[in-house]
């Protein structure tokens, strides 16, 4: 009995957990790299790459704990106690270095671009089991633009907040409602105590204004009665996101002066006939009969992106290899293998 006690203490002292991880691309930096003194931030970044390259570069160089890609798998790049050089120049609260006091996770995607709902959900259960592990609060998971900051330069003379956009969108009302994040930063306090200027005035309003711009990318089921979210949640959601900024931002410039756009349309939904479900097909005759058209085969030196381009994780894309069939949105792209033939419409 004692035996079984010691050994489930063991189990619970590592920090076992439920989330399945992927070691195929656990850094080799990990040996150089000392134990983190303290925890205080998880920070989410966006990769603005594709997986595989973003996987191949974080890896070779330990820049985060871990990578969340479009088909939810979790990557562990860095042991999640030791330093990651996820941050760069950063400070939070007067304090410089993030990669000093934070855990860091890239998630494979564009800091203006919505993410699929089974990507939110490996980020939110991650951000869950490390929130528990460290005792962080809701309001200290943060995104990377949130501690990074410039130092002076042609265009901005002080030291600035709003050198990066990276991880913006988990700042908008409506992700952090995926993420079941109840609070956020309530605003930036190195700019507060002058230590830093604001540099990117529409960042400013992401990380601490109205502007969602994520908010329409995901549309409602019709059913306004469900509560389950908390109230607390939706009210504050509600409060905070009275009016919504489509404005689109623009990753190249510094300072932005959007104005409010006009009001948007009712989010009535339009009346459209339902479209029977097609099951994907399942056979190169099937994709052939349905009109998609071989593009190339993967080899070493022909990606699935060159072959595809952006749509190479479309769902409309397929990969087929050894009599299988397989949909772009549900490739590992670390499975994508050579021989893969690409077929699109
Ligand atoms: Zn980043």
């Amino acid at each position: 009995m004692r035996v079984f006690a010691l050994l489930f203490l063991a189990f619970l002292a590592s920090g076992a957990s439920a989330i399945d991880f992927s070691n195929r691309y656990r850094s080799p930096r990990n040996a150089e790299r000392r134990v983190r003194k303290s925890t205080e931030l998880i920070v989410l970044h966006t990769t603005e790459a594709p997986a595989r390259s973003s996987l191949n570069k974080l890896c070779e160089r330990g820049e985060a704990h871990y990578c969340v890609t479009e088909d939810g798998t979790v990557y562990r790049i860095v042991d999640r106690d030791r330093v990651a050089f996820h941050a760069g120049r950063s400070m939070w609260n007067g304090k410089e270095d993030a990669d000093e006091f934070s855990i860091g996770i890239e998630c494979v995607g564009y800091h203006d671009k919505a993410m699929g709902i089974v990507q939110i959900r490996a980020i939110r259960d991650l951000v869950k089991e490390l929130q528990r592990m460290y005792r962080i609060p809701d309001e200290r998971v943060v995104c990377h633009s949130h501690v990074a900051y410039g130092a002076p330069n042609r265009w901005q003379k002080k030291n600035h907040r709003g050198r990066k956009r990276c991880g913006m969108l988990f700042a908008m009302p409506s992700v952090r409602a995926q993420l079941n994040l109840a609070r956020r930063p309530a605003s930036d306090a190195d700019v507060r105590a002058k230590r830093l200027v604001v540099g990117d005035d529409y960042l400013r309003r992401v990380l601490y204004g109205n502007v969602d711009t994520m908010k329409s990318s995901y549309p409602k089921t019709p059913s306004p009665s469900r509560g389950q979210e908390g109230g607390g949640l939706l009210a504050w959601l509600r409060g905070d996101a009275k009016k919504p900024d489509t404005k689109k931002p623009d990753a190249g410039k510094t300072q932005i002066s959007a104005k409010d756009p006009p009001e948007q349309k009712k989010l009535v939904p339009a009346p459209v006939a339902p479209v029977p479900p097609q099951a994907p097909p399942k056979s190169i005759a099937e994709l052939k009969s349905r009109g998609y058209v071989f593009k190339g085969s993967v080899t070493k030196g022909v990606t699935a992106s060159k072959i595809a381009g952006g749509r190479w994780n479309s769902k409309d894309t397929y990969y087929t290899i050894r009599n299988k069939v397989i949909p772009g949105d549900a490739i590992d792209p670390a499975h994508i293998e050579n021989g893969m033939g690409v077929w699109m419409k």
